[in-house]
């Protein structure tokens, strides 16, 4: 039914291309490319054994329209799933763009040289997109990804308004290394180090980073620790939820975890601009990057479960109501069925599915658009199939899970 060309061969490309081997009746053709080679060879592998499906993988830079274009072509790809960097989002855009096929990705661009995490020059090349007659999907992995649909869910079938929304993402796996990152180390940190942000009442409040902390009691793995931070989900939430009073978004980390990354901070080794070292130029958190573990050798040391959900507070017939929608997945479970950690499950299962809403045609339209934009059920039910299922916890108004 459709032909797939996913770029990226980490850890959520892993758990993406092994989703879509399964649905093979959807994909009938894939093309596994990334700048490392062996690394798309050793999914190819896996996959082929473990799924008993034959995929092809190719080498490409993705900074290189050009040449991407020309895989697209190679390939005959109708659809390019985007799991390399968020550097990479606007060259992949513009080939999907000048090759005439469609563009998901999982994350929002980033300048390398630049902490700034936004859609505005993705939203930009609506026009594009729209001229050349195929869409965009951006944001489809967790969250962002199915907290967006979550509460596109929300708003289309559990209430008339909503007004609060808390994104809540605890991961209480334990890999046991004192530091490391569940995924592109680079990426993790500059997202975390970063000022949080959060929007109340028509503007956004900027807080120090992991000023405001609460603890949060998550069902089926306890009390953790979570901090507010900005997560790129509440940008286009914002402008797509109708009665929007409050968006926060929230972490869990451990003491560890946050002691070493303040300290890395104090040092500067989390600059992203280059320094000279014995005549080198190099980026300290490129530096710290290559030290630090592979995140895709922490699949199989890593147990325990992630909990991320989303707690919606509005009104329904003229009654307020307050839900909190999750999905509970395990480390140990994700790693045996796919190789990799529940981190990049959450990321590659969604993307997967994003990439099946657009081969189906259920998700269509010429543009770029944000998950919220569509029809949130056949997403939510092939969440349920494909291993990431959802509850709904009916919560009092107003009441907090904290402790
Ligand atoms: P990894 O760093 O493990 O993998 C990235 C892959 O992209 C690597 O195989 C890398 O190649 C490849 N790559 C990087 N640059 C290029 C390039 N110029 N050309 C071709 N290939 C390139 O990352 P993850 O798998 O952990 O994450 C993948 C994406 O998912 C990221 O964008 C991340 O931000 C996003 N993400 C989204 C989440 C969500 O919930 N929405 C959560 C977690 C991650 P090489 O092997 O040679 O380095």
């Amino acid at each position: 039914m459709a032909n797939i060309l996913i770029i990226g061969a980490g850890g959520v490309s892993r758990v993406a291309t092994v989703k879509c081997a399964k649905n093979s009746e959807i994909f009938t053709k894939i093309t596994l490319a990334s700048r490392t080679k062996s690394k798309c060879d050793e999914i190819a592998k896996f996959i082929k054994e473990r799924v008993g499906v034959c995929i092809d993988t190719a080498q490409i830079d993705a900074d290189d329209t050009e040449a991407v274009v020309k895989l697209i072509k190679t390939t005959g790809a109708e659809i390019l799933l985007n799991l390399a960097l968020p550097y990479q989002d606007l060259t992949l855009m513009d080939a999907c763009v000048k090759a005439g096929i469609n563009y998901i990705d999982t994350a929002n661009y980033e300048h390398p040289d630049l902490a700034k995490f936004e859609y505005k020059l993705q939203w930009a090349k609506d026009e594009n997109f729209k001229n050349a007659g195929v869409m965009a999907l951006l944001g489809s992995g967790f969250d962002p990804g199915v907290t967006n649909v979550y509460c596109a869910y929300a708003m289309q079938n559990l209430f008339d308004e909503i007004n609060y929304i808390d994104i809540l993402d605890c991961n209480a796996g334990d890999h046991g290394y004192a530091f490391a990152t569940n995924f592109n180390p680079e990426i993790n940190l500059r997202e975390v180090s970063a000022n949080g942000r959060y929007w109340k009442d028509g503007e956004w409040i900027e807080t120090k980073p992991m000023e405001i902390m609460f603890k949060w009691k998550y069902p089926k793995i306890g009390v953790k620790d979570s901090y507010l931070l900005y997560h790129e989900e509440m940008e286009s939430l914002v402008k797509n939820i109708k009665g929007l009073k409050q968006i926060r978004f929230f972490m869990t980390f451990g003491e560890s975890y946050l002691t070493h990354m303040r300290c890395l901070k104090n040092v500067g080794m989390l600059r992203i601009d280059e320094v000279d070292f014995n005549g080198t130029k190099i980026v300290p958190i490129q530096f710290l990057k290559a030290l630090l573990p592979d995140p895709a050798s922490l699949g199989p040391r890593t147990k325990g479960k992630t909990n991320i959900g989303c707690v919606i507070r509005g009104f329904k017939n003229g009654k307020e109501r307050q839900v909190y929608i999750y999905n509970v997945c395990d480390h140990e479970e994700s790693f045996a069925e796919t190789g990799a950690q529940a981190v990049s499950y959450t990321t590659g299962v969604p993307a997967c599915i994003g990439a099946m809403m657009v081969a189906t045609k259920k998700w269509q339209g010429k543009g770029v658009f944000n998950m919220e934009n569509f029809d949130a059920k056949p997403f939510m039910d092939e969440l349920n199939r494909q291993g990431l299922p959802w509850e709904i916890i009916e919560m009092k108004p107003g009441e907090r899970y904290e402790v």
